[in-house]
């Protein structure tokens, strides 16, 4: 066994509180969203200043809304007065992609609201548990296979991928507008987070990846999780960042090579441009490294 010489682990953790990203440092400024029409009334709402959380998608229309994710609680007045806009309205339904706070902060504020809230029975359970989590925002419908909405003329398919990036991560599919709510399944020219602590799984994470460019085509919009609003050629170099990232650390780690000397060597020095506030170089080579030694076979 490789020795990784230290029992810091911190690197690790995700953003369950949502409090980490503050700390990180980097984005400034008054938090606010962007909406972009989409086509049948199928939207995104990307981060246009400050830190207001994960990418949103939206399905507005006569017989209803459809929210999926919801972004950080401290943005809540903000990401609420957003989609009642464009709802005209409160909400009727929520998806919550998955269980990290940048995604499901302001579940309660929309519970309050009348919004029913949906997720997978596994993102429910892990919410039920987490004391940085507000209760009164816990799905109200869970599913454990595939589900599908059908509003406003549209096929919106809810597909669920076991240990990926967390424990369950839902993906949203707008059939007829041709659009791809991939939650953090893709993370867009920026490096990826494996949640290992919460059930991720490198490989895992890959494998949807690639189903989820099986479902695609070159027209297909895919909204990233973070990241810029992109395509299946992007999600596809996505997966080749990644397994490039595992080629480069692999050869280091079977010569024998600690943690603190992998990092000090820097093999991911060449991908610095995929480096962001919250996943530094350094602390990708630290998760690289870990998910490809001692905690190789370890997804729950
Ligand atoms: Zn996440």
């Amino acid at each position: 066994m490789t020795d990784t010489t230290s029992t810091d682990r911190s690197f690790l953790h995700g953003h369950t509180d949502g409090g980490v990203w503050d700390k990180a440092g980097a984005p400034t400024g008054e938090d606010a969203w962007k909406p972009r029409a989409l086509g049948q009334g199928v939207y995104a709402l990307e981060v246009e200043s400050g830190n207001p959380g994960g990418t949103i998608g939206m399905l507005i229309g006569d017989e209803g809304s459809v929210l999926i994710d919801n972004g950080l609680h401290k943005s809540s007045a903000v990401t609420l007065a957003a989609t009642q806009e464009l709802a005209g309205g409160p909400v009727d339904f929520l998806i919550s992609t998955h269980l990290h706070a940048d995604h499901v902060g302001c579940n309660a504020e929309y519970a309050a609201a009348g919004t029913r809230i949906v997720s997978h029975e596994d993102t429910r359970r892990a919410l039920s548990v987490d004391d940085t989590f507000d209760q009164a925002g816990l799905p109200v419908f869970t599913f454990n296979d595939r589900a599908t909405f059908h509003l406003n003329g549209q096929t919106l398919e809810i597909i669920p991928f076991a240990n990926a990036h967390t424990v369950n991560d839902t993906i949203v599919h707008f059939v007829e507008a041709n659009v791809i709510h991939a939650g953090d399944l893709f993370f867009n020219k920026i490096y990826p987070f494996v949640d290992l602590d919460n059930g991720g799984d490198i490989d895992g994470f890959i494998a949807a990846q690639r189903q989820i460019i099986e479902m695609a085509n070159d027209d297909t919009v895919l909204i990233a999780g973070h990241g810029p609003i992109g395509n299946k050629a992007e999600l596809a170099a996505a997966v080749d960042l990644l397994e490039a990232i595992k080629a480069t650390m692999q050869p280091l780690i079977e010569q024998g090579m600690s943690m603190q000397e992998v990092v000090e060597a820097n093999p991911l020095s060449i991908f610095e441009k995929f480096a962001w506030f919250h996943i530094t170089t350094e602390r990708m080579t630290k998760i690289v490294y870990y998910l490809l030694t001692e905690g190789k076979n370890r997804s729950s």
